[in-house]
């Protein structure tokens, strides 16, 4: 997908929170691929945000948009980080398991 080209088509065509036009939004590819791409898109004039989605196949281009309390460096931190795999759970479970650290102390914060 050239995000160049789509950018402004999978766009918002306003802010959703405070109407703003499109010219007012402030777009960031956080990641892109052949057939997936995922915008930061702040409002400067609101300063809202939200995620926007797209992906491309034989049936045509989907697209969600998400609001956020992030800004987009925050988010490009976030979508920079290795997916969680099955080693991670492990050590997860075992740390639990190992009663250094109560789950309701966890869920707390
Ligand atoms: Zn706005």
């Amino acid at each position: 997908m050239e995000f160049e080209n789509k950018q402004r088509q999978v766009v918002p065509q306003k802010c959703p929170v405070c109407n703003a036009k499109q010219k007012e939004l402030s777009m960031i590819p956080i990641g892109q691929s052949e057939d997936r791409m995922i915008m930061h898109v702040t409002c400067v004039k609101c300063d809202n945000a939200l995620m926007v989605f797209v992906t491309q196949n034989d049936i045509g281009t989907m697209t969600f948009g998400v609001m956020v309390d992030v800004h987009s460096a925050e988010a490009q931190t976030i979508f920079d980080q290795k997916p969680v795999n099955d080693d991670d759970v492990i050590s997860v479970h075992r740390y639990l398991q190992a009663g250094e650290v109560n789950i309701q102390d966890i869920v707390r914060l």
